[in-house]
């Protein structure tokens, strides 16, 4: 039997709660620490908190349409 694999580090990268995640299209960046008040989402809301119906405030895409944001 094997332990449960961890959490793809590719998919889900950092700590959580200072995590940031780009979109693919137009570049917004969206940084867990900070969190999005104008979208409602205070400091320290976590990427997999966000509704997966959240879209890009600028561009309009989905959740899926952005890449995590490695330094
Ligand atoms: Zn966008």
């Amino acid at each position: 039997m094997f332990l449960s694999p961890p959490s793809d580090p590719n998919l889900h990268p950092g700590v959580p709660g200072s995590r940031r995640w780009i979109c693919r299209v137009c570049g917004f960046i969206y940084d867990e620490a900070l969190g999005n008040l104008s979208e409602g989402f205070p400091p320290g809301t976590l990427w997999d908190s966000i509704p997966e119906t959240w879209r890009c405030p600028i561009c309009r895409v989905t959740k899926s349409d952005f890449d995590p944001l490695v330094d």
